[in-house]
Order: C-alpha cells, then structure tokens, then sequence
C-alpha cells in the first residue's frame, strides 16, 4: 500500500460521534425539507427506473444550475459535494505546488498532499484578510481561497481576489457559504478569467448535506477537462432529483437563509465581546467552550493552531440557539 508520510497523522474523517442533544458543529442547515416536499420528493422517486444508469454527466442537473446562474450548461460541473471535485481540480492543471491560507478549510491540504505535491501556506494576516498569495502563485497547479472562509467566517475582498487572479494561476474559489454573506459572489467573474473555478455546494444554504451535491463554475475549456476525468455517472439519479427539486423550490431556500442570518446576527449580537462577524452559517468564537458544552450535550467544533482555545458554532434554530446563549451565560458566570 503507498504510504505518504505527509499524510500521517492527518485525520480529515475523524469526527464527534455519540448521543448529544444539539449538534453544532458541522455547519450544516438546521432546517430538513419541509414534510411535504420530502413527499413530493418520495412519490417522484416511484416512477424513475433504479435500473438504469443516470444520465452520464448529469446534465438535467448542470443545466438547471446554470439556467439559475444565468450560465451556460458547459460553464457547470457536479460532483458528489464539492469535496468530490477537489481531487479532479488538482488533477488538470500544471504546476508544482498547492496554495493555501491558514486557517482555512482542511480538504484543500489534504487532496493536495494525496496528489503528492508540496502546499504552500501563506496565513492569514492578524484580522483574518488574505496575505501575499501572489508572491507564491507563479507554477501553482491551484490557489484554494475560500470566500466566506471557513473557519473564519469572513469574505475577502474582491480587489485581492482579482489580483490573484490577473497572475494566470488557476485560483478555486471555494464559496460553499457565499449564500450567508452581505458581500454577494464573485461567480461574475469566471466570464472574464479562464483561471477562476467556483465551488458551490448544496449542503448549507440548500440543506442537502446528506444528499452530497456540489458543483463547479469554470469556463468551458475547464469543464471539459474535468469531465473528461471524472468517473461516468458520478452523480446518483436520487440525488440528482433532489438537487433539481431545491432549484424549484427556491423560495423555500431563500426564507431558510432569511432566518439562520437572522440567527446569525442574534447570537453575534448576544456573544459580541467573544465571536467575530459572520459571513457564514457559523460564529467563530473566542471562547474555549468545547468541553462544557459537549457536557451539556451540545456539540461545536473546537479549534486548534492558531485558533486554539476557540470554537467554531454552526448556527441552530431558534430553540437552539436559545439554549447555547443559556449555556454560555453559565459558562462567564463560572470562569
Ligand atoms: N468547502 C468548505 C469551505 C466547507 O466548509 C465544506 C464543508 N464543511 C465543503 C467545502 C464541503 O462541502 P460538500 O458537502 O459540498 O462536500
């Protein structure tokens, strides 16, 4: 079996499992589909044939998303969530290394060093803005930026964006929580630079984390590339369905964002002295909170390296989030 020493240690799966009462940490939507459309969902599943292979590139689905972008179905890729893209994005450019800024979401290290190739880390500067990504850029197979970031929950500015973008390095644009953010996307762009590959998910904003549909926006010439890479039906026909139906139904999505932003701002407002402004459906707190939370069931994702001593909260519904406020008023009043 190969063994990559860069890989040891490294834990992407490991993950909080047992019987807590309110889960926090993976910044997924609170909200399930709503009991109807979930049948609606069930009685269209009855007619399709399990037996036949999905479409072989998905394309009912990418030319939904892109009839909803306003793009071309050749600008859309989907995969099996945006982490099923990673590893085919590193794949089909040149380029001997990978760019990251810490902290940042961890998959984009470790696909690289799966491929083997070194990452270049270039960290956020002190109030969480992007740093001299450009100096490294040159002979980058990618620069992963991730805009709202995660774990920080800030966007970066668009100006920085595109100077990293003007060096020719294929920059992904991970947006996977660009749907929280006051700021808008930055998708617009992929008209103008053939270096730009947004990532887009449906797990947060659309509530399908266990459905897993992601997609890709890229020009043309990139797409064809990925696909002519990726595994033939990659994507499942029920998810695609289901992926497909949340584009129908996008004022159900829009009223889900409407309420966790407001949320959001809620919990900002309460834990102002300790969270820093969100983007996201997620606070980033400066709060060691992991354990006496977890006591009282309820779970967040605790923080290290830099971020040590903090903790990441996805936001909840309102019952939730009530509670969680509840908890770490105990918390200050303790320590
Ligand atoms: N990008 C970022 C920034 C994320 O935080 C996540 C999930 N937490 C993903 C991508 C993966 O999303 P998906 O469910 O589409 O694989």
């Amino acid at each position: 079996m190969r063994f990559d020493p860069r890989l040891e240690g490294f834990q992407p799966y490991r993950t909080i499992q047992g019987n807590y009462r309110i889960w926090l940490n993976r910044n997924e939507s609170p909200y399930d589909l709503p009991k109807e459309l979930k049948e609606e969902i069930l009685e269209e599943f009855r007619k399709l044939s399990f037996n036949r292979y999905p479409h072989i590139t998905a394309d009912p689905l990418r030319q939904k998303i892109a009839d909803s972008l306003d793009l071309k179905l050749s600008n859309v890729v989907v995969g099996n969530g945006t982490d099923g893209l990673m590893p085919y994005l590193i794949k089909i450019f040149d380029g001997d290394h990978v760019v990251i800024s810490s902290p940042t979401f961890p998959m984009y290290r470790f696909y690289a060093e799966l491929e083997g190739l070194p990452v270049v880390d270039v960290p956020l500067k002190e109030d969480f803005s992007l740093g001299d990504v450009e100096a490294v850029a040159a002979n980058a197979r990618v620069v992963f930026i991730c805009s709202p970031n995660n774990p920080t929950g800030n966007v970066f500015e668009r100006e920085k964006i595109l100077k990293v973008l003007e060096t020719g390095t294929p920059v992904v644009l991970d947006e996977a929580y660009v749907e929280f953010s006051r700021y808008g996307s930055n998708l617009d762009l992929v008209n103008d630079f053939e270096n730009l590959i947004v990532l887009r998910t449906f797990s947060k904003a659309f509530g399908l984390a266990g459905v897993r549909v992601g997609y890709a926006v890229a020009h043309e010439s990139v797409v064809d590339r990925l696909l002519r890479i990726m595994s033939p039906f990659s994507m499942n026909l029920l998810s695609m369905k289901i992926a497909e139906k949340l584009l129908e139904n996008r004022e159900l999505v829009e009223e889900n964002i409407r309420t966790i932003v407001l949320e959001r701002e809620r919990l900002f407002y309460e834990l102002e002295d300790y969270a820093y402004p969100s983007e996201t459906n997620f606070l980033l707190v400066r709060l060691d909170l992991f354990d006496f939370l977890l006591q009282r069931g309820i779970v967040v994702r605790k923080l290290g390296g830099r971020l040590e001593g903090m903790v990441r909260i996805t936001v909840g519904k309102e019952r939730e989030n009530d509670e969680l406020l509840i908890a770490i008023k105990d918390y200050l009043d303790r320590f």
